[in-house]
């Protein structure tokens, strides 16, 4: 009996959620049942992940229960939705904290430009974009933002659609903000408090409805179908009817853009250290993976010399294994790492401690990565989209110890990408130096 009443006391509460196994409530208020697939005006209809599209519905007949079947394929893997099975989302509820936070350093000036920005946007609920450069610190702008809301009572939630970003923003937030309840939600990680403050995948939010009134998205255009239409079709439901969303990005799609509202746009165009975004350098060089090309080959040594870590892009894996396999030879401190490598996260481990200092790397580390003295060289620039041109410009001179370094295209023509990618960049320079926001 005692045992029961404390487990009941200090279970996690899921307020405006979808629920599929009802034992998992207690006293949270139910404010729709039905099954998970439902028929709207002869349509299938996804109490989950809201999709319409017939092709996202299978159907069978199961002799078991003599009906015919319906599920959901387009989220089966957050659970299933069926027609037969009844899921349950409950109401949502509110509850104030503290919203005290640290910060061991001053914002910039910048920051504190973009801190205000987004401050206003929660208080009165509005939606805008920080187009903010690589490096612009995006993170500690939106502190106190997120401080307001919890304050008031607000259910924040802070989105990215990668993995990866989570997990280094969520290690960010917490250290700030100590004592507060934050829910850190991706892949197989548990809710652990009553998600009023939640960090997580863009994919967790299909779980949650009209529950939260803030929702700060980061990396908005990484979602992997660029700005596919489900992104803010999940970011609205799960958001109550008055709400604020806050995009921020360093590479902002034209579609997303468009949709905002004129004046919602707050460009951010300098780094926290003051200091301008590095250049791209074009370079024609054909290059061949099978063997070993003297040019190359010197300018990843000169890079060793010089003592600087040096992360070289491919838009290929096979090429990348190829080549790996033929510099290995004359080059011990270099690996290799794609997204399916399962040693992925030990081997960026081991090239921050220093136990590499070539990295052959696909896109996966075009964000979200930060090191001091490195330099990029992109392998066949002319095959990159600008937004992933722009991305991994940005990795290089991030750390206000060594604010520069190479950026290195090799090409086989130069593109309108790589044109765009290097305009836009000088446009942010300019830019942030008219503001008065670089040093120098
Ligand atoms: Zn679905």
């Amino acid at each position: 009996m005692h045992v029961f009443f404390y487990w009941r006391l200090f279970e996690i509460k899921h307020y405006g959620k979808l629920i599929i196994e009802k034992n998992m409530l207690s006293n949270e208020k139910i404010r729709h049942i039905s099954p998970g697939v439902i028929n709207k005006k002869g349509c299938w209809y996804c109490i989950q992940c809201h999709t319409q599209e017939k092709r996202h519905f299978y159907k069978y007949f199961s002799t078991l229960l003599d009906k015919e079947v319906v599920y959901c394929r387009n989220c089966i893997n957050l659970g299933r939705m069926d027609n037969i099975n009844e899921v349950y989302i409950t109401e949502t509820n509110v509850n104030m904290s503290q919203g005290i936070y640290h910060l061991p350093f001053k914002l910039s000036e910048q920051q504190r430009f973009a801190s205000i920005k987004i401050l206003e946007a929660v208080k009165n609920l509005t939606s805008i974009l920080l187009y903010a450069v690589t490096g612009a610190g995006k993170t500690e702008m939106i502190f106190e933002g997120i401080s307001f809301a919890r304050r008031k009572g607000y259910n924040v939630a802070v989105v990215s659609p990668r993995v990866d970003v989570v997990i280094e923003v969520s290690l960010r937030i917490k250290a700030a903000f100590r004592d507060e309840a934050i829910d850190v939600l991706y892949q197989g990680q548990r809710q652990c408090h009553n998600g009023h403050f939640v960090i997580a995948t863009v994919h967790q939010l299909y779980r949650f409805k009209h529950h939260f009134d803030v929702i700060i998205v980061d990396e908005v255009d990484a979602f992997p179908l660029s700005m596919d239409p489900i992104l803010f079709d999940v970011i609205t439901h799960a958001s109550k009817e008055h709400h604020g969303h806050i995009y921020m990005t360093a590479t902002p799609p034209t579609k997303l853009l468009r949709k905002m509202k004129e004046g919602s746009i707050i460009t951010l165009p300098a780094r926290f250290h003051r200091q301008p975004l590095p250049v791209p350098q074009f370079k024609y060089h054909k290059i061949k993976f099978h063997k070993i090309q003297r040019f190359l080959m010197k300018l990843l040594k000169q890079q060793i010399e010089a003592d600087r870590y040096t992360l070289v892009f491919f838009n290929d894996i096979q090429h990348m294994k190829q080549m790996y396999h033929c510099y290995k030879t004359e080059i011990t401190s270099l690996t290799y790492v794609h997204s399916e490598d399962v040693l992925r996260f030990e081997k960026v481990s081991a090239l921050r401690k220093g136990e590499y200092k070539v990295m052959f790397t696909t896109t996966i580390l075009e964000r979200g990565f930060t090191m001091a003295n490195l330099d990029v060289i992109v392998l066949n620039s002319h095959m990159f989209e600008s937004s992933a041109l722009v991305q991994i410009a940005g990795r290089v001179g991030r750390k206000l110890e060594a604010p520069s370094g190479l950026v290195l295209y090799l090409h086989e023509g130069i593109t309108m990408d790589m044109l765009k990618a290097r305009k836009d960049i000088k446009k942010m320079n300019a830019l942030a130096h008219n503001r008065g926001w670089l040093d120098g």
